[in-house]
Parts: structure tokens; sequence; C-alpha cells
């Protein structure tokens, strides 16, 4: 059995979600997330402050996955997938990078969200920043997970940290597996000759992550994380004007996706005050095409109005019951296969770890 990641092309969303409950939802997709950011917050300052977003990748989050070993993986896997229940979504696409921890990375995290409750996608992001060796090891990883019958894509950390030879072969391995690449392209200015090297590699099965200075048309689902672009001043992704579908991400920070659905029509109508609510909807309901097993999971919301002209200015609105796979996983608010005082508590004795380690590195 191999990665079973389904061809978007094939699985028609509904056209409402409020299917006669105006409380109930399907399952959220967060079709672009890190869990194992999920512990960075509070981390100690990087050693000066980034002036753009290389320096951002450099000084920030390249330091953070160099010092993740699996005990970090895990519980910041568990922090994350538990903070997405909570905020009613029970899929997530994960990309995750732990250049001195790759071989079992997957399965970690695979593990770690089936005991919360909460479905997952996994990929290894490959690249060539530790040299060939790592990218090699990326690979294997990849494959390894998906051979064994892990849900999951290809990842690849972005073309411009690859050899051409490292994207021909995650191509290659994705093709193989029956699934695509999960890939950032054009996230900032570093990486625009994305569209050119690509060009001869995107299917339409890829993850075609930000793509906000993308020169091109490439096949493949653009996903959309508006906070995060904002966060790292990259630019506006103007993802309306694409011809592909779009989905939403949060590029890790949290799985919130009612929460990214309102910065995604805030910043839309902030470049076009034409813009209605319905558009970046839209961007949230693809999610189902890339994750239609969250069609079958069901959301109960504090709010009966979870439409996008009353949502697009309603915070606050929280998920009290949540079912995945008919079993509910959230009762009242809480989840019922595990404990959240003791995974906020194991997550903060990791987090503890991970920032002595940062403090350390040179
Ligand atoms: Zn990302």
């Amino acid at each position: 059995m191999t990665g079973t990641a389904p061809d978007p092309g094939n699985v028609a969303a509904p056209s409402q979600v409020d299917g006669g409950d105006s409380h109930t939802t399907p399952g959220m997709v967060c079709a672009h997330h890190h869990l194992y950011s999920a512990l960075a917050r509070g981390m100690p300052a990087p050693p000066r402050t980034p002036t753009g977003f290389l320096e951002i990748l450099e000084l920030i989050w390249w330091r953070l996955d160099r010092a993740l070993d699996l005990d970090i993986i895990e519980w910041s896997a568990k922090l994350g997938a538990l903070e997405a229940l909570e905020s009613g979504t029970t899929a997530i696409i994960d990309h995750h990078e732990s250049p001195n921890a790759i071989e079992g990375s997957l399965d970690v995290i695979a593990r770690a969200c089936a005991e919360v409750g909460v479905r997952v996608d996994c990929a290894y992001g490959v690249t060539d920043r530790h040299g060939s060796a790592g990218a090699r090891a990326g690979l294997v990883e990849n494959d390894r997970f998906l051979r064994a019958g892990g849900r999951g894509h290809v990842g690849v950390h972005a073309a411009f940290t690859c050899s051409d030879d490292t994207l021909e072969a995650a191509a290659g391995l994705a093709a193989d597996h029956s699934t695509g690449v999960h890939i950032h392209v054009s996230e900032g200015t570093a990486d625009l000759e994305a569209g050119y090297r690509l060009e001869q590699l995107a299917r339409d099965d890829w993850l075609v992550v930000h793509a906000v200075h993308l020169d091109r048309d490439l096949p493949g689902t653009i996903v959309h994380n508006p906070r995060s672009n904002m966060n790292n001043r990259v630019g506006y992704a103007r993802p309306a004007g694409r011809r592909n579908l779009v989905a939403l991400g949060t590029d890790g920070i949290g799985a919130a996706m009612l929460d990214e659905f309102r910065v995604a029509y805030v910043r839309h109508r902030e470049d076009d005050v034409t813009a209605t609510p319905e558009t970046a909807w839209s961007w949230l309901e693809a999610g189902w095409r890339l994750f239609p097993e969250a069609l079958d999971d069901t959301v109960v919301w504090s709010y009966d109005r979870m439409d996008p002209w009353s949502l697009a200015f309603t915070t606050g609105v929280r998920a009290l019951e949540v079912t995945v796979d008919g079993e509910t996983v959230l009762r009242d608010g809480r989840p019922t296969r595990v404990d959240a005082t003791e995974i906020r508590a194991k997550a903060a004795e990791a987090a503890a770890r991970l920032f002595t380690k940062l403090e350390q590195m040179p």
C-alpha cells in the first residue's frame, strides 16, 4: 500500500456547510501546518533581529529545526493536534523538518495526532541545506513512511535550498507513491526562480505553498497562508487572481481555520475593496478537496450562523463537540481521548528543554 492522498479533482465539496443544522459543519482542514513549531512560542530571541524573510529563516526557523529531537517533536505534535481539535480542525496537512532527527519523525507525528484523534497527512521537507546526505535522508524518510502505508505527500523545503537532482528525485518519488509534492514555492524573493525550476516537474496533485512571488502558473493546489505572510512581510500572494484551486493553511501558527479565514478575508479586502467573504470561504472549503475524510467529521459550534458573511465579523466562535470517523473526540470543548492538562504540562517541559538547546546553540 502506498500513500493515499486523493486526487483533488475527484471530490466535490458541498456548496454550503450548514446541512440543516446551522451550528454544525464538517471538520475544518488546515492545508499547511508545521506541527514542530507548536513549542516555539516564547522561545529565546534570535542572536540578532532578522531584517528580512531569509534572515527570519536563518536566525529563527533553521535554528529551531536543528534543535528538534524525537521527544520534542512528539510533544509539539500532541500540543498542535490538541489545539487543532479545540479549534474544530479535524485534518492537518503537515510539513516537517528536523535535520538531526529525521528517521522515524513522520511516524512520531502521525502517532501523536492519532492519539489525540486528529487526521494528519505527513511530509518530510527535503533540503540540501545540510548537504546531499541530508537530502537523501529526507527522501528516505518520505519513502519509508509512504511505503508503510502512511497518508502523506513527499515534502520539499523549497526549490532555492535544493539542487535540481533533489527536486527531480522528490518529484519521482511522489509519482512512484501516487501522491504529490508538498513544497514552499516563491514565499520570498530568495525563491524567485522556483517557477522556472519546477515548471517541468509540478503536477496537479502538488501542494504549492505560498506562491507569493510565483512568476507563472504551475499545476497543483495553491495553499495560502495570509497571517504568516504578513508576519514575515513577504507581500500579498493575491490568490484570487490564480487559476488554481486555492486552500488555506496556517504555516504553523495554530490550526484555528475560522481565524485564518477571517484574516484571509480582511487581507483580500485590504487589496480589493470589492472582495467578499465568499472568496476566502471557498479557500476554506477547498481543504475538503484535499482531505475529503474531514467531510465525514462533524463540529458543533458555539454559534448558529456558520456562514461566510456572519463569520467574517464574529470572533471567538468555539468548537463544542467534535466527532471524527464517528467517534466523539471533543465533548463540551474538552478532548475525550487525552488529558489536555497533561499534554500542556509535558509540552511545557519539552519546550523548556528546547529553549535550553537553543540558548546553547552557537
Ligand atoms: Zn510553511
